[in-house]
């Protein structure tokens, strides 16, 4: 018999076992078709356990994060950071299966989570030249709340801001049972930033527009760095990093992207 679920709680997701370490994308069938088989959780959270096989995430985690070395991430505290959150925890219950391979995923509204890769790389891009934690953080683009997550263990403050109200909510409830005291989420349009946490010793933003905002530029501490998927072509998007230095601002066109677009208003 199922633990009964507090009122108001989303079950969350359990994990399936069958996702032994070192699950890959398009490893067996959808998650539709996959034997789910839910084992139990070695963390001491409130949430519902299934009993199960005894297999905890932290192994599949491990794996991923060894397949992220692979891939170039070397950074020990990027690293740390995609050890410690728990992905399958952000996405849907049929997509669990999925958590922790190397794909984007749908979060609902018609937005995506980004690839393990993606967000550990842009991770990365933001805490290049930093021996110690990153200050105060503007993330827009908050979705599920994953890489708000991943970046609360690698800033002393993160501002998190959501466009969409039913996202904002999701996140809320998302990030309830793990109690982070340094994330704030705000409901807002991130294409304005956020002028009250200004100045930021970084910004991080998972949607693209056809540029950078300048309110995003405005905010950024100088020494800061901004990370951002933005259109350098026709249907063309690339990962932008901008520095702001006493001498002025550069920027720095990188890999292409794929990233869900920006827009501008609360939905
Ligand atoms: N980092 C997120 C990825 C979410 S996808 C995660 O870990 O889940 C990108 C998100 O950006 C979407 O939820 C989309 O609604 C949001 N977005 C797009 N334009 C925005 C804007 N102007 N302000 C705030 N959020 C925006």
């Amino acid at each position: 018999m199922k633990p009964p679920v507090p009122a108001g709680t989303r079950p969350r997701p359990g994990f399936p076992a069958s996702l032994a370490a070192g699950g890959s994308k398009g490893q067996g069938a959808s998650p539709a078709k996959r034997p789910l088989v839910r084992a139990a959780f070695s963390d001491s959270s409130a949430r519902p356990l299934t009993t199960g096989l005894g297999m905890d995430s932290q192994a599949v985690r491990a794996a991923m994060v060894r397949k992220l070395e692979a891939q170039g991430v070397s950074n020990p505290a990027v690293l740390a950071a995609m050890q410690a959150v728990e992905r399958h925890r952000f996405v849907d219950s049929a997509l669990v299966n999925q958590a922790y391979e190397d794909t984007s995923l749908p979060i609902g509204l018609g937005q995506t989570i980004s690839k393990p890769n993606v967000v550990a790389r842009m991770a990365e891009l933001l805490c290049h030249g930093h021996a110690d934690k990153l200050g105060r953080v503007l993330e827009i683009g908050t979705g599920c709340g994953y890489q708000a997550a991943v970046l609360s263990h690698l800033s002393r403050e993160v501002y998190s801001i959501e466009r969409l109200r039913g996202l904002h909510e999701r996140a809320r409830e998302n990030l309830r049972m793990l109690r982070i005291a340094n994330l704030h989420l705000l409901l807002g349009d991130g294409m304005l930033g956020y002028p009250r946490g200004a100045p930021y010793a970084a910004i991080i933003a998972a949607a693209g527009g056809e540029d950078v905002p300048a309110a995003w530029v405005d905010q950024l501490a100088v020494g800061g760095r901004l990370v951002a998927p933005a259109a350098t072509g026709p249907g063309r998007q690339n990962l932008v990093v901008i520095d702001k230095t006493a001498q002025g601002v550069s920027r720095t066109v990188l890999e292409a992207v794929h990233f869900v677009p920006l827009k501008s208003g609360i939905a």
